[in-house]
């Protein structure tokens, strides 16, 4: 396990007091080790997963020459004179029922596409370009070039090649590659356990009546929504009262029974602000703020209590500015943690429909909506109120526009970049 020192060493832009967002994760980065622990599980229980070890190939793929088209398979041979070719047909071959015998010279077989190609084949002409009577086809030569419309044995996969990589995140096509390899049992990372919890005396839960100065907790809807959708074990451990020894309590149930710790709330300079100076005591802090909005206060470190550690990401209350944090800076690590490969999110350029006022010294993620607009473009426009606690234009938008940390104000029609909050998975 590094020290939070090792992993803070030559870091050009280390202010722990407002760190830049790529400086932050890449501490982030430096700290979130893979957990180690391999299971076996089902193809399908394998999706999104975290592939643990390389996949061989056990078979090639395809297993054997097939047709990739419905035609006529034939000695390409055939085609050297040039002219008319003219073929007596000697068979049929269907997928799954392959012609028993040979074509010779001046013969060939009906073939369906996916049947096995029959010796003395290397090429398939497509049923539309022959004229037959049911016992000869006639077509040109230069109707088709010899090897055409077959599928060869081991052109997509070889027998013994790697066919996926470990710490592939894995998605529906990869569970389908994996059937078509006949692997039943997949090896996977564990599943990375992640406790979460708000801190606040004015939150209430769900079902709770709200006296005057109360609001609703939305943080662990939202942090469950995030978690479960990236795959972690989510262990919810409610909303903590500003209150250093609940605080320390549950910190430790945490560290005790979790990789990684998320909480919400109190990592400002208020006075009922607790979370840093507990981390600090039950471990160590790495850092308190970056130079973000929303999401500025961002208390992040280590804790190790009772023989165990785990990753603290001490989040702001504020709910549009725990999710951004948690997309821009937690996902990464988490992913790491998981022992997935980087997956970095995709950010795009695309015009703004809206200008944007923006002061350099800091990154900006506005929430924005990505739409055509008449003319059929992609344009993006800012989704209404951005200040930190309005979780509305969160759900209403479909992107973060990034305004990177160096950018001044924005007009209209100016590239910024994109990155849209669903994906294909
Ligand atoms: P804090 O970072 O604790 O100062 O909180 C900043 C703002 O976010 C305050 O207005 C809190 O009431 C609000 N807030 C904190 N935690 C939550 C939560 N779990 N759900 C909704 N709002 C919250
Ligand atoms: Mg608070």
């Amino acid at each position: 396990m590094k020290t939070l020192d090792d992993a803070l060493v030559g870091l050009p832009d280390y202010d722990p007091n407002a760190l830049t967002v790529d400086a932050a994760r890449s501490i982030v980065a430096r700290l979130a080790q893979p957990v180690e622990a391999i299971e076996s599980v089902a193809v399908r229980s394998a999706l999104d997963r975290v592939l643990g070890r390389d996949l061989i190939s056990p078979l090639d793929v395809p297993a054997f020459d097939n047709a990739a088209m419905d035609g006529y398979a034939f000695a390409g041979d055939a085609l050297a004179a040039g002219g008319v070719v003219r073929l007596a047909v000697a068979g049929r071959a269907l997928a799954g029922r392959p012609f028993g015998g040979s074509a010779c010279a001046g013969q060939c077989v009906r073939i369906m596409t996916g049947a096995h190609l029959p010796a003395g084949c290397d090429t398939v002409i497509p049923q539309e370009l022959v004229q037959t009577d049911g016992d000869e086809v006639m077509f040109d030569a230069t109707a088709v070039q010899a090897r055409r419309h077959v599928r060869y044995a081991g052109e997509d996969l070889a027998q013994g090649q790697p066919a996926m990589l470990a710490g592939k995140v894995l998605r529906p096509a990869d569970i389908g590659l994996i059937a078509s390899l006949g692997i039943a049992e997949v090896p996977v990372r564990r599943r990375l356990r992640v406790a979460f919890f708000s801190t606040g005396d004015e939150l209430r839960s769900v079902g709770q009546p709200l006296e005057p100065g109360t609001l609703y907790d939305s943080n662990r809807y939202t942090l469950f929504g995030m978690l479960t959708r990236l795959g972690v074990e989510v262990l919810d451990l409610g909303v903590v009262r500003d209150d250093p020894q609940a605080l320390e309590a549950t910190l430790r149930v945490a560290c005790r029974d979790a990789d990684a710790i998320i909480t919400s709330g109190g990592v400002s300079v208020g006075e009922a602000d607790f979370t840093r100076e507990m981390m600090a005591r039950l471990g160590e802090v790495a850092f308190w703020k970056i130079a973000m909005r929303p999401g500025r206060p961002f208390a992040f470190g280590r804790l190790d209590c009772d023989g165990r550690n785990a990753l603290l990401f001490g989040l702001p209350g504020n709910p549009a500015a725990v999710m951004s944090s948690f997309y821009q800076i937690v996902r990464d690590a988490l992913f790491a943690m998981m022992g997935a490969a980087p997956q970095p999110l995709p950010c795009l350029p695309v015009a703004t429909a809206t200008a944007i006022a923006k002061r350099p010294g800091r990154t900006e993620f506005l929430r924005g909506i990505l739409a055509r607009d008449a003319a059929g473009q992609w344009q993006v426009t800012v989704a209404g109120a951005q200040g930190a606690g309005v979780l509305r234009t969160m759900s209403e938008a479909n992107c973060f526009v990034v305004l990177e940390h160096g950018r001044g104000d924005v007009a209209a029609g100016e590239t910024v970049g994109v990155t849209v909050f669903e994906g294909l998975v």
